[in-house]
């Protein structure tokens, strides 16, 4: 099989994990820098060049596109779907998880646990959308952060009200959340690869004073035994996304789970050196059963 690994850097761990995983398995493993890649739209022959060739015929594409390059990234992922490239997560899947309150208004049509959310533009209801979410403590997060940046704890109405109005003052996208106290800082990475958990991970902040546990913020990682009801929703959030590769992040409350985050380009660092866990190898056997799917469907 001949897979092409949509990535910006050779050097990052999940994109040399993935060629290692790929080459083990008897595949041929080439990186692609998204950025580099430009398109040919015409009709019925959608092509690709990639740094002043057309770019070779691949079997399978596995896209890891980084939050700054969504837009862009997106659009080379729907040219190959064109192409009849296998797509591990496809252009759609990929813009939906990118918008947080996309995702989180599609789960919440299915039913799955969430922290109250509001989300506003005006400055006038403020109060209201306060007290909609159960007043202080309280979060709130840009759109469109990432790694924990852009996520505030706010302790009072007064500090609440401040927050709000500077970032909706300047335009800033936000979210207001109820604040899951009871998490203690913690939450659990489930990767989910082709419909199942293949690892999972709990994400502890490490200082007591810090309530995010993103590992970019310093959380400390161990292995967790998630339940039956963390793994369904992990596995179900996927699938309501669309994607076949996620990392979906779960927060443990006293109304049990709650999905805080779908993440369509998962790091493997984090989740196999903590787990042990060959994830790079998962994903490039779903690969091959999705080429092979592929191959018959368009034979049809
Ligand atoms: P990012 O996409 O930047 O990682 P998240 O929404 O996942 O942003 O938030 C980062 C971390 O902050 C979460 O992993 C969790 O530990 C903590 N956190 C976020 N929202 C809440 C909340 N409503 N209640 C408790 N902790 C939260």
């Amino acid at each position: 099989m001949k897979i092409a690994i949509l990535s910006r850097k050779h050097s990052l761990y999940s994109t040399q994990r993935l060629v290692e995983a790929a080459q083990t398995r008897d595949h041929h493993a080439d990186i692609i820098d998204t950025m580099r890649c430009y398109m040919n739209i015409t009709s019925a022959q959608p092509t690709i060049h990639y740094k002043g060739n057309e770019l070779d015929p691949y079997d399978a594409v596995i896209p890891r596109i980084g939050a700054s390059v969504t837009f862009y990234g997106a659009a080379v992922i729907r040219q190959l779907e064109m192409m009849g490239v296998f797509c591990v997560n496809d252009s759609v899947a990929i813009t939906r998880a990118r918008d947080k309150l996309r995702s989180l208004q599609l789960l919440s049509k299915k039913g799955i646990g969430l922290p109250v959310t509001g989300f506003a533009h005006s400055l006038d209801e403020i109060k209201d959308l306060i007290a909609m979410v159960g007043g202080p403590p309280l979060v709130i997060k840009f759109l469109e952060g990432t790694q924990g940046i852009g996520v505030i704890l706010v302790e009072t109405s007064k500090a609440a009200r401040s927050v709000l109005e500077a970032f909706l003052g300047l335009k800033v996208n936000i979210m207001v959340q109820e604040y899951i106290k009871e998490a203690g800082g913690a939450d659990i990475r489930c990767f989910v690869v082709g419909g199942k958990v293949v690892a999972a991970m709990k994400r502890q902040a490490k200082l007591p004073e810090e309530f995010r546990s993103n590992l970019h913020r310093g959380g400390i990682a161990t292995p967790i035994d998630i339940t039956d009801e963390e793994r369904n929703m992990a596995i179900r959030s996927a699938n309501i996304i669309g994607l076949n590769v996620a990392g979906i992040d779960i927060i443990r409350s006293n109304r049990g789970p709650m999905i805080m985050e779908v993440n369509a380009s998962p790091g493997l660092e984090g989740i196999e050196k903590t787990t042990g866990v060959d994830v790079a190898s998962e994903i490039i056997k779903f690969t091959e059963s999705g080429v092979s799917r592929n191959h018959k469907e368009r034979k049809e």
